[in-house]
């Protein structure tokens, strides 16, 4: 199986071998097809197994060819993440696998100022990458707006859950508009996080690696 076969677009198959990737990783090879296919996926996977490009592609993939603008103040992909360093390790990865793309990528994230912040939300991003807590006040100041979301992806759901960024989410979830895609990835399943997994995916492509 190779990134060619799973149907990824041109540029984004380029950004791939330059950055040495040959073959998929075996959750990427089977969380990609279903995400093509605007699929809810589960994935249950830990850190080290390419989790965040068998996401990140077919996310990547599907903006490209929705060609949407993002609202003011919005994003057409939002990932929620439990850390800063999470954040920003993803958002360059992708960055990295958008490189041959027009795909604009910001991160929101706490413990910084907000200056800077509204000034990257204000025109409106593809994708944002954030943790929720520091979205949540965006969102409370009217700095960010969930409008324009197509694509939700939570990632180290567990680790969400964890740290207290249940109540964020929670509180952000009917705000989404739907029809939405989403991926809900996590490295453990307690009943609490697979309660959340089963309200908010529709009938998921579940892949454990
Ligand atoms: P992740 O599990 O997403 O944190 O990825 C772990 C590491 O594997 C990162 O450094 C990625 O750049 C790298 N990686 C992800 N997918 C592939 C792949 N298909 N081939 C080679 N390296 C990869």
């Amino acid at each position: 199986m190779s990134f060619t076969e799973l149907g990824l677009a041109e540029p984004i198959l380029r950004a791939l071998t330059e950055e040495g990737y040959e073959n998929p990783t075996p959750i990427q090879a089977r969380a990609i097809p279903s995400a093509l296919l605007g699929q809810d996926v589960l994935g249950i996977a830990q850190t080290g197994t390419g989790k965040t490009a068998a996401f990140g592609l077919p996310l990547l993939h599907r903006l490209h060819e929705s060609k949407t603008r993002a609202p003011r103040n919005g994003f057409r992909a939002l990932i929620l993440s439990p850390t800063r360093e999470l954040a920003s390790q993803i958002a360059d990865n992708l960055k990295n696998y958008s490189r041959h793309l027009k795909m604009s990528v910001g991160v929101i994230v706490g413990g910084v100022p907000h200056g800077p912040q509204r000034r990257t939300l204000s025109p409106g991003v593809d994708i944002l990458v954030a943790t929720p807590g520091r979205l949540q006040d965006h969102l409370d100041a009217g700095s960010a707006t969930l409008r324009g979301v197509e694509i939700l992806v939570l990632d180290e759901a567990d680790q969400m859950l964890d740290k207290g960024f249940w109540p964020a989410i929670r509180r952000l979830l009917p705000n989404l508009p739907k029809p939405r895609h989403t991926m809900f990835f996590s490295a453990t399943m307690p009943t609490e996080v697979a309660k959340l997994a089963s309200e908010i995916l529709n009938e998921p492509t579940r892949i454990e690696v």
